[in-house]
């Protein structure tokens, strides 16, 4: 398929939807001659999100959720640097090279482009609720995972020390705000680790433990419907969750959260999954931005009016085919948007028009306990341990490379032996 000389794609963003675009296009462009293949990230390796709260509970290693980029396609250039601005008339992106955390030295790089991608992801929004950036953690990268993990093993370790009843139930009392899948399954997991871990400390009970979900919706999960995200409340209540549906956080402190309404909570530990918008760089590119700041495209992912420019995934705006409302940020679309930007960029390149972003979800998996989860595909419903062996499956068998897949299946088998692990992660730990 491949017409010699077709110029240089550079892809921003090396997540779930700029891998796919990579992938995609080395599989239709495989000699060289036919199209140079850039991919840039900030970082060197991919998240497979979706695996971010089996950190979180102890469940699975870091490191073997994520893979290394370079090691995608020989097809594809792989360039470390963080997209710092982007000049959309000619197509030239400047990068920021180095890590003043590891003391790498600083440069600058700047790269031109025929075809230029935008696949940069989301960060979390805050929604400017007083104080909650400040004392929350969130969960979007591998480092926020290990944070949680250890934040929750720093309290049952300070708890453990602790003589005074009332400040061991504080600092064994952790709230999640937000009810959507993240929330749900960091929620699950961190009860999950606090009360299964709390038999190993001498001086914890397991009633001081005071786990909180905070969310202000009806039900939760509303992307999977009513009827199972009411089954995912029945769970973690059981396991022991407080629900608070319709609740809302209006603002957070060093030891506490307070609530819509003025009910304070004594917290150590607040974790924010309620809401993401674009990564903060589209804010300064000068193209248009919809309703939630994301890129606005053309149902191709094409940018409007600037030839060669593509915007997909959760940094995108693409709308759905009745154009009233445009695609969820999740994974499963931006890894479609993603191989569909690909061959758009090839199908240009051919003098074709580009097709349409046309996609219904397969379907949707939670976990909500230990071993129980809820699961909604091709239109039938399924939850319990039947839902959680599904959820085990249909991720492993997504995460990219059959490494990891090996080394995250040792880890759930050895934990189903061993119990999970509460062994501060390396990294940054966070103090109670
Ligand atoms: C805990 C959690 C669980 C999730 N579970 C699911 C799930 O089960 N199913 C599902 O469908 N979705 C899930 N999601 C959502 C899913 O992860 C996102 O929708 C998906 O990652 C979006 O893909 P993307 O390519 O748009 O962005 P990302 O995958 O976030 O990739 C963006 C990339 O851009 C890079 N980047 C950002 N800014 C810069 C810059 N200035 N310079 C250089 N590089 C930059 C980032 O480092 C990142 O690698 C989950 C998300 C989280 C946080």
């Amino acid at each position: 398929m491949g017409v010699p000389g077709r110029g240089k794609v550079v892809i921003l963003g090396a997540g779930f939807g700029g891998v796919h675009v990579a992938q995609e296009l080395a599989r239709l462009l495989p000699e060289p001659y036919d199209a140079e293949i850039i991919l840039v990230d900030r970082k060197n390796y991919f998240v497979f999100t979706p695996m971010l709260t089996e950190v979180v509970g102890g469940e699975v290693a870091p490191q073997h959720i994520v893979s290394s980029i370079r090691k995608l396609s020989p097809r594809v250039t792989f360039v470390e640097g963080r997209v710092d601005g982007v000049d959309v008339a000619n197509k030239r992106v400047t990068l920021a090279l180095g890590d003043e955390a590891t003391g790498t030295p600083s440069g600058t790089q700047t790269i031109d482009a025929d075809h230029l991608v935008f696949a940069l992801g989301s960060t979390t929004n805050y929604h400017g609720i007083a104080g909650v950036e400040a004392h929350s953690l969130n969960i979007k990268d591998l480092s926020d995972a290990a944070a949680i993990h250890n934040k929750a093993v720093a309290l049952l370790e300070r708890a453990d020390a602790e003589p005074d009843p009332d400040k061991r139930k504080q600092l064994l009392t952790v709230v999640v705000a937000g009810g959507g899948f993240s929330g749900v399954e960091t929620m699950a997991a961190l009860n999950g680790l606090l009360r299964e871990s709390s038999k190993r400390y001498r001086h914890v009970n397991e009633s001081d433990i005071r786990t909180v979900l905070a969310h202000p919706g009806e039900h939760l999960l509303t992307e999977i419907g009513p009827s199972l995200g009411d089954y995912a409340q029945q769970k973690l209540e059981e396991s022991g969750v407080e629900v608070r549906l319709k609740t809302d956080v209006a603002g957070a402190g060093p030891d506490y959260v307070e609530l819509k309404g003025g009910e304070r909570i004594p917290t150590s530990l607040l974790v924010w999954t309620a809401g993401v918008k674009p990564s903060p760089v589209i804010g300064v590119i000068d193209l248009q931005r919809g309703k939630h700041g994301g890129i606005v495209t053309e149902r191709t992912c094409a940018v409007a009016g600037h030839p060669g420019l593509w915007a997909l995934g959760d940094c995108a705006e693409v709308p759905e085919p009745d154009q009233q409302k445009t695609y969820a940020p999740t994974a499963q679309n931006a890894t479609r948007e993603g191989s569909l930007v690909a061959r758009n960029i090839v199908r240009v390149m051919h003098g074709e028009q580009p097709v349409p972003f046309n996609y219904h979800p397969i379907g949707q998996l939670a976990l909500v306990g230990r071993h129980s989860g809820v699961a909604k595909l091709s239109g039938m419903t399924f939850s319990g341990v039947l839902a959680w062996a599904m959820w085990r499956g249909v991720y492993l068998a997504k995460e990219p490379r059959l490494g990891k897949r090996l080394r995250v299946a040792l880890d759930w088998t050895l934990d189903f032996f061993t119990g999970l692990d509460i062994a501060a992660l390396p990294g940054k730990r966070s103090g109670a």
